[in-house]
């Protein structure tokens, strides 16, 4: 097929749409070692993580087995709403590029939210629902993640209480109107709503906050509230689940016109899109019938997976969660101010650690005024102006693009645009002033993290 039949947007109809997601861990030979329970350091229980997660995305996270796992009615009502997003050949940044290489994003910024994370939230909220449960809680940091779980507490009818770093809802005083025009409850983390918040209040006045603090914050108040629960937007495997339809999309979309991906690019921060947009693809790598160079692109401001450490460690930096076995920079890791601030996260994924470990993805690590550049490369020549986590990836397809000039090869090229930028313009006028610098941790910061990794006996002879 010659380039001309390919329409400059690929369309799915309603009915194509996908019905299940994709369960890659029924694929995976290898499964993520469990979570564990600090106090005990066992397993965590289903009791366990009901205190604090709803049932069905506990069910979700266990599931190893079941490839598909079927969409609710009550979730595809809401997904129409901002679904298909539109897979898209990128004609112009190719001639920009003059490669020979054929390139496709899936753009998830045409909603609200602005990114990816509503296709969770709009998960994890209608299960919230179907539970009999009246609230929610969470955090929020540069406040996608915030926004895109109001406009979905919102569809839903349930209370959500949005506890967002202190310094970001400074900041950001836009995003922080968004989530409250939607009726969530926006809270400045810390608080003195929770224990926590006052404690962080007492040692540290006048802190802005940090995620952890307002991960403790979000966790208390759930496990406190009766018919509560708290919602984490990246990470688990069900969010990576949930995101699979990025993939069975981009997928379904290609198929259409005969065309299969060399190579599948995303940004990482907790690694959810980019799992969601690999997962189909890499269940078929996974039973040999492909073999896609899979590529994460990190900031080197926090290279988790380029330069991390593969054990047990918390997922937050207050050390009040279940630790998970993934790459991490530790948990009291503190990247430098980069602008990508969905991707300031200090672990990976259980499920992409455990793919990388294993040699079936491979992670690059990009340096913040290279990843502008190519973001308003981008917006020039493709319209759209990118969020900074997702010009990660646009960096990176570029990288590979040109490299096919070099090697004058005609690869297909699939990446992720996970979102827009209109809430970062504080970063472009960085860039625009020639004001932008790189942070890249050096091998002593790396060690500082590291020392906040727990010295449990699981991590004995790993470190
Ligand atoms: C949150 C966010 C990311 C990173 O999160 P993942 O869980 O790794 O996908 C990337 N892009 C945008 C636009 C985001 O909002």
């Amino acid at each position: 097929m010659t380039a001309k039949h390919i329409p400059y947007k690929i369309y799915l109809s309603e009915e194509e749409m996908p019905k299940a997601w994709y369960n890659v861990k029924a694929h995976m030979k290898t499964q993520h070692p469990p979570f564990l329970n600090p106090a005990t350091q066992k397993p965590c229980t289903r009791d366990d993580l009901a205190a604090v997660f709803c049932d069905a995305c506990i069910e979700q996270e266990l599931n190893e087995t079941d490839e598909r796992i079927a969409i609710p009615q009550g979730i595809l009502d809401f997904y129409r709403m901002f679904r298909p997003s539109p897979l898209v050949r990128a004609y112009y940044l190719e001639q920009l590029l003059d490669t020979p290489a054929e390139i496709y994003y899936k753009f998830e910024g045409n909603n609200t939210s602005g990114s990816h994370k509503l296709n969770s939230a709009a998960a994890q909220a209608f299960y919230a629902k179907e539970q009999g449960l009246t609230s929610i809680t969470t955090e929020t940091g540069a406040g996608q993640w915030g926004t895109a779980l109001a406009m979905a507490a919102a569809f839903y009818g349930l209370h959500l209480d949005v506890y967002m770093v202190k310094v970001s809802a400074e900041q950001k005083p836009y995003r922080r109107e968004v989530i409250r025009t939607y009726g969530a409850n926006v809270i400045p983390s810390p608080s003195d709503t929770t224990a926590a918040g006052r404690k962080i209040l007492r040692e540290f006045p006048g802190t802005g906050g940090s995620l952890g603090c307002a991960i403790s914050e979000a966790v208390e108040k759930a496990v406190s509230t009766p018919g509560c629960r708290y919602v984490l937007g990246s990470v688990l495997d069900h969010v990576l689940l949930h995101q699979s339809v990025i993939g069975l999309e981009s997928k379904a979309a290609l198929e259409k016109h005969g065309l299969r991906p060399d190579i599948v690019i995303g940004c990482m921060g907790g690694g959810s899109n980019f799992g969601g947009l690999i997962a189909p693809f890499m269940g078929e790598k996974l039973d040999g019938k492909n073999e896609i160079d899979f590529i994460g692109v990190e900031p080197a401001s926090c290279p988790s997976l380029t330069r991390g450490k593969y054990v047990y460690d918390f997922c937050d930096s207050a050390k009040i969660t279940p630790l998970a076995k993934m790459y991490t920079l530790g948990c009291g890791f503190m990247p430098s101010a980069s602008h990508a601030g969905g991707l300031r996260y200090h672990g990976m994924s259980p499920v992409i650690s455990q793919l990388y470990h294993d040699g079936f993805l491979r992670a690059v690590a990009l340096e913040q005024t290279r990843v502008f550049d190519a973001a308003v490369k981008f917006a020039k020549c493709e319209g759209i102006l990118p969020a900074p986590e997702s010009a990660h990836a646009i960096c990176a397809a570029m990288d590979e693009a040109l490299r096919c000039k070099r090697e004058g090869k005609k690869k297909v090229i699939l990446f992720g645009l996970t979102g827009t930028g209109y809430f970062d313009l504080a970063a472009y006028k960085q860039y625009n002033d020639h004001t932008m610098t790189d942070t890249i941790p050096t091998d002593a910061d790396l060690e500082k993290g590291f020392a906040s990794i727990p010295d449990f006996p699981v991590n004995q002879g790993l470190l």
